[in-house]
């Protein structure tokens, strides 16, 4: 499976975070981007860096997530890539 990296029109270096005030840890994201997310030992979703996955399945977690936890960053400047954007820039 070919990395966020390696897709034809996806950002740079793209990232998520969870943000574990949000997640409730219903496993939304691990169906819609297998090897992207797993649980931790308080059972709330990670981001695993090292994949393997796609921009699209990850934009499809963070668009499926119920909580809204999930941000996706890219770039050098690790912008953020919601819309509406920037729940977590000033
Ligand atoms: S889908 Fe959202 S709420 Fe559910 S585990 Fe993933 S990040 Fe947490």
């Amino acid at each position: 499976m070919r990395t966020a990296a390696q897709d034809a029109g996806a950002p740079d270096e793209v990232r998520a975070i969870v943000d574990h005030d949000l997640c409730a840890g219903v496993t939304q994201c691990l169906r819609m981007a297998p090897g992207a997310f797993q649980l931790d030992e308080d059972q709330l979703s990670v981001f695993a860096p090292s994949g393997p996955w796609t921009f699209e399945q990850l934009a499809a977690a963070r668009d499926n997530c119920p909580m809204a936890a999930i941000i996706l960053l890219a770039g050098p400047g690790r912008a953020t890539l919601q819309d509406p954007p920037l729940r977590y820039t000033e």
